[in-house]
C-alpha cells in the first residue's frame, strides 16, 4: 500500500501495556488524528511510528517497505514532539534552517525559506531571536516551522498547538489544514481535544486503554459512535438504560421504542440507548404518549444560554440533556412534566 501501515503493534512497559495490538492503514496524503484521553497510549503509538520508541511486537511499513527497525533520522518524518526541543544554542532562524543546511541549500535560499515559514507561523522578523527569549507558544510555532522546512512526506505532530491561545490555535489549525491539503503531506496529529480532531481530520482514530476504539470520518464517529467510550468521549451523549427486544426495538421503562440501529448485533438484554442532546425534541404537550418514541420526563433544570436553552430531564432509564432553541421553548420549569420525542433515526443502542 502507498502510505503508512501499522500491523499488530504493541508496546509493553514494565507492568503496563501502553499500546495493545493496534493495526491501522493510513493512505498517502491523509490527515489523521489520534484522539483519546490522557494516558490512552496515543503518544507511545506516535513515538513508535517516529522511531523514537521500539515496539514490543508488530511492524510498521511505509509504502510497502518495513521500517520497524529504521532509526528516526532515516525515516525523515517531520516531527513536532514535546520531547524534541529546539536547539537552544541556535537562533530561531538557524533552528528552522537546520535541515536546509544539512541538504546543502545555499544561504539565500535558506534565508528566503526561513522568512516565508516565520510569516506562516505568525512570527515574521524573529530570525535572530534566541530560543530562551521565546514564550512557550512561540517555541511551538518555531518547532512547527522547523518541521515544515524539511518538506517531509510524513508529518507527525504531538499536541502541537497546546500552548497557543484559542484564536491563534484556530489560525494555525486553518494554516496547517490548508498546507497539508496543498502539499498532500500524510499527517498524523495527536490530540485530546475532540474539537481539534473534528475540524482537522479526514479520519479520526479514537483511542482508549491502548486500543483503537473506533476509526472513521469525523461525522461518522459523531453520528454513529461504536461504543459507550466513544459516545462519551466524542461530543456529549445521553445514555439511557434499556432492554433490547430485537434489532430495532428496545424497552425503556414501560415504553417500547424504535431505534435506528443496534451498534453491535451481538448486543442483547440490558443495553444503553444513546442519543445526542441536539436530537432530543420536546414534544407539544398535546402529543400523547401513545405516539411513537414519545416518553414523559420531569424537568430538573433549565439553563438559559442566550439563543439556546439547556434542559435536563429525569425519565425512565436515566437523565436526559436536551438543547432547545429559545423560540421553541414553551416555558416549563423545574418540576414540570414534559413530553419528549426521541426520533428513531437518532437512537442508537450500545452494549451496556
Ligand atoms: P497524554 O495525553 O497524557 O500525553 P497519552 O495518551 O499520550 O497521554 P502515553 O504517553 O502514550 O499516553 O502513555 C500511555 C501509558 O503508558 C501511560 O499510562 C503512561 O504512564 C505509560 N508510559 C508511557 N511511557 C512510559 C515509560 N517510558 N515507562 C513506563 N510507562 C510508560
Amino acid at each position: 500500500m502507498f502510505g503508512l501501515e501499522l500491523d499488530r503493534l504493541s508496546k509493553q512497559y514494565p507492568g503496563h501495556l501502553a499500546v495493545d495490538d493496534v493495526s491501522l492503514s493510513i493512505p498517502h496524503g491523509q490527515f489523521v488524528c489520534f484522539l483519546g484521553p490522557s494516558g490512552c497510549g496515543k503518544t507511545t503509538l506516535m513515538r513508535m511510528i517516529a522511531g523514537l520508541e521500539e515496539p514490543t511486537s508488530g511492524t510498521i511499513s511505509l509504502n510497502g517497505r518495513d521500517i520497524t527497525q529504521e532509526p528516526p533520522n532515516v525515516r525523515k518524518f517531520g516531527m513536532v514532539f514535546q520531547s524534541l526541543a529546539l536547539f537552544p544554542h541556535l537562533s530561531v532562524g538557524e533552528n528552522i534552517a537546520f535541515s536546509l543546511r544539512l541538504q546543502g541549500r545555499d544561504a539565500r535560499v535558506r534565508r528566503e525559506r526561513v522568512a516565508e515559514l516565520l510569516k506562516l507561523v505568525r512570527l515574521p522578523g524573529f530570525e535572530k531571536r534566541a530560543i530562551s527569549e521565546l514564550s512557550g507558544g512561540q517555541r511551538q510555532r518555531v518547532a512547527i516551522a522547523r518541521a515544515l522546512a524539511q518538506e517531509p512526506q510524513e508529518y507527525l505532530l504531538d499536541e502541537p498547538f497546546s500552548a497557543l491561545d484559542a484564536k491563534l490555535r484556530e489560525e494555525m489549525q486553518a494554516e496547517l489544514r490548508q498546507l497539508q491539503a496543498e502539499l498532500k503531506i500524510t499527517t498524523i496529529l495527536v490530540t485530546h481535544d475532540q474539537r481539534e480532531a473534528m475540524t482537522l481530520a479526514d479520519s479520526i482514530v479514537v483511542m482508549g486503554d491502548g486500543r483503537i476504539q473506533q476509526q472513521g470520518a469525523p461525522a461518522d464517529i459523531y453520528r454513529a459512535p461504536a461504543n459507550r467510550f466513544v459516545a462519551n468521549f466524542v461530543g456529549l451523549s445521553n445514555l439511557l438504560s434499556v432492554e433490547v427486544l430485537d434489532h430495532q426495538t428496545v424497552q425503556l421503562g414501560a415504553r417500547v421504542l424504535k431505534v435506528a440501529s443496534v451498534a453491535d448485533p451481538r448486543t442483547a438484554g440490558q443495553a444503553m440507548l444513546s442519543i445526542r442532546p441536539e436530537n432530543v425534541r420536546l414534544a407539544d404537550p398535546a402529543t400523547g404518549l401513545e405516539d411513537d418514541n414519545v416518553i414523559a420526563g420531569r424537568v430538573t433544570s433549565v439553563r438559559d444560554m442566550g439563543s439556546n436553552l439547556e434542559v435536563i430531564l429525569e425519565c425512565d432509564g436515566g437523565r436526559l440533556l436536551t438543547v432547545v432553541h429559545a423560540r421553541d421553548w414553551r416555558g416549563a420549569g423545574a418540576g414540570d412534566v414534559a413530553h419528549i420525542w426521541l426520533p428513531q433515526d437518532y437512537c442508537r443502542v450500545l452494549a451496556a
